[in-house]
């Protein structure tokens, strides 16, 4: 084992194993999440076998969380952020309060001190933003207003903490002196004032610079690489500001990472290139997201299982159960619809990696014990494992609840063709609404639920999720229909759409779009039968276009 090169025996084995389990974990139509959590235990110190460095694991996961953040600040403006505040911020500040009130009730019957106790409250009060993110991510929710909200929600808890990790240490010391017998003194009250208003103060001027400069900068800077025509220099430009701006929002602002990097998330999003950042960040975000879980996993030791079950089952329940409860219970109370509120708190039914910051600050301050982390981390596994099954749970709950909402009818369509249109993209929709005005027979998929009910809201019957899954076309009436259009830009996804719709009617005629000869190749090979290439497309008009004009040229006289 290469011990002198751990961070290279961190990656190799690490997704290597990730690989495996994640894959196997999603054949068991298990969440990959559980697959790398896995994968984070048997490279962990409690299992035998190869040991990655934990502190490396945990650094790196930290770029994961960067990467994240500040995927969600591109794909937000701060004004869609400030929209949702009025719900966001109850919402977090209530679950916070009465979620570490149940903790310190826990805390105290393990027998431990308040100031021990306030500690587990505070990090069972809190959700992990990586998988919140990834659950709506993989729904392809984000974006939705139930993603709005959820990510608000996030950022509020995320404030909060900040504010707790600055009162933690002056809380320990007061803590200790009260043990001791002392009483508080007017001075100390007034540190902790001063403290509060430090920190507040560096948020207030952090957001201010990076409103102020960073907004106008980013775009610019941007915008000149871009100019440079170096796609190479435009990548490392996004990465050097996503994780440049984390850096300093820590080191100077006092800030966390993640917060920083969803500042400079939201600044780039300014810029019309922020399309073009998200894609050139993705890969590697998901990348270090799985990393993330990891090491997440590799701080597990399945022996607490056995040795103390109850206060863990107790904790995973307040977790799993009554913060779900609970906030599903307060997004109804603030007004927000049944299915949306069910989906948002199944999302957040976990803790993660702000428990675990809040949990070794507590531990080193002296004021939980370090068994109190032990049960965290172990109930961060086991609640992690838990959200895709809490999902399940609201699904089928959100589902039972359909009837009393208002259904569009499924008419079937007038005239007799019936067309199945995949994606109402640029391309999709100029089809779609051609299709439309001929008064033919029309079922869309798309896997934006956001343009899904836009389609639903005008009549047009659209069924949200993957084409390339077979309930999806049988929703869309591919077995009946004559033509089925697939606009997805990627030929090889496409490809495994035709060859789904062509298992349900055998007959259909099929279209397709491609990008590459490679792409054109596969979709025939799996009997698309019209398949146009846009770039071919655009060249022929544009070699027509030359030649009559050159043709004209040479003609005209003189
Ligand atoms: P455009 O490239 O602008 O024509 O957009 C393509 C559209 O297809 C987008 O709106 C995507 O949400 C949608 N899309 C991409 N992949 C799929 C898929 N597998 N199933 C259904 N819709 C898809």
């Amino acid at each position: 084992m290469p011990h002198d090169a751990p961070l290279i025996s961190l990656l190799g084995v690490g997704f290597g194993l990730a690989f495996i389990f994640g894959w196997a974990a999603s054949r068991l139509k298990l969440s990959p999440i559980v697959g790398y959590l896995a994968a984070g235990v048997i490279v962990g110190p409690f299992t035998p076998g190869f040991v990655a460095d934990a502190s490396l694991a945990s650094e790196v996961a930290e770029v994961g969380v960067i990467l994240l953040m500040f995927g969600v600040g591109l794909h937000f403006s701060p004004k869609e952020l400030m929209s949702v505040r009025a719900v966001a911020a109850p919402a977090a500040l209530i679950q916070i309060v009465v979620m570490t009130a149940l903790g310190v009730a826990l805390g105290l019957l393990m027998g431990w001190s308040v100031g021990g106790a306030v500690v587990f409250g505070l990090a069972i009060s809190v959700a992990s933003t990586v998988v919140a993110l990834r659950v709506l991510q993989d729904r392809r929710q984000v974006q939705s207003d139930k993603g709005r909200l959820t990510v608000g929600w996030l950022v509020m808890e995320d404030i909060a903490m900040i504010v707790v990790m600055v009162l933690l240490p002056t809380w320990a010391q007061l803590n200790t002196e009260l043990d001791g017998g002392e009483m508080i003194t007017v001075l100390q009250l007034q540190d902790v004032g001063v403290a509060l208003a430090i920190t507040i103060a560096k948020v207030i001027a952090f957001a201010a610079i990076m409103m102020v400069v960073g907004r106008r900068l980013v775009p610019w800077v941007l915008h000149k690489v871009v100019q440079s025509g170096s796609r190479e220099l435009f990548r490392l430009a996004v990465l050097a500001v996503a994780l440049g701006v984390a850096f300093l929002a820590a080191g100077l602002f006092g800030m966390s990472l993640a917060l920083g990097a969803l500042f400079a998330g939201l600044v780039m999003a300014e810029s019309e290139l922020s399309q073009e950042a998200a894609q050139e960040t993705l890969p590697l975000s998901d990348a270090f997201a799985v990393l993330f879980f990891v090491s997440v996993g590799m701080l597990f030791d399945p022996m607490i299982l056995i040795e103390h079950p109850v206060p863990l089952l107790a904790t995973v329940g307040l977790i799993v159960i009554l913060r779900t409860v609970l906030g599903y219970g307060l997004l109804r109370m603030l007004g927000q619809p049944k299915r949306a509120s069910l989906v948002i708190t199944a999302s957040r039914s976990q803790i993660g990696e702000f428990s675990f910051i809040i949990a070794g600050l507590g531990v080193s301050l002296g004021l939980m014990p370090a068994e109190g982390r032990d049960y965290l981390l172990a109930s961060s596994i086991l609640s992690i494992c838990c959200t895709p099954l809490v999902s399940w749970v609201a699904d089928w709950l959100a589902e039972r609840d359909k009837p009393v909402e208002p259904v569009l009818p499924k008419i079937p369509p007038a005239t007799p063709a019936h067309v199945v249109l995949v994606g109402y993209g640029r391309v999709g929709s100029l089809i779609g609404g051609a299709m439309e005005r001929a008064g033919v027979g029309l079922a869309v998929i798309e896997t934006s639920e956001e343009l899904a009910q836009k389609l639903n809201d005008r009549g047009i019957e659209a069924f949200v999720g993957n084409a390339a899954s077979i309930e999806r076309l049988r929703e869309a009436g591919i077995e009946k229909a004559d033509l089925l259009v697939v606009t997805v830009p990627n030929g090889f996804e496409s490809g495994r759409i035709v060859e789904a719709a062509r298992e349900l009617n055998p007959d259909i005629i099929v279209y397709a779009r491609a990008h590459s000869d490679a792409e054109v190749e596969y979709l025939q090979k799996y009997g698309a039968n019209l398949i146009i290439s846009g770039e071919q497309q655009i060249a022929d008009a544009m070699i027509s276009a030359g030649m009559e004009q050159l043709a004209g040229r040479a003609l005209s006289p003189g």
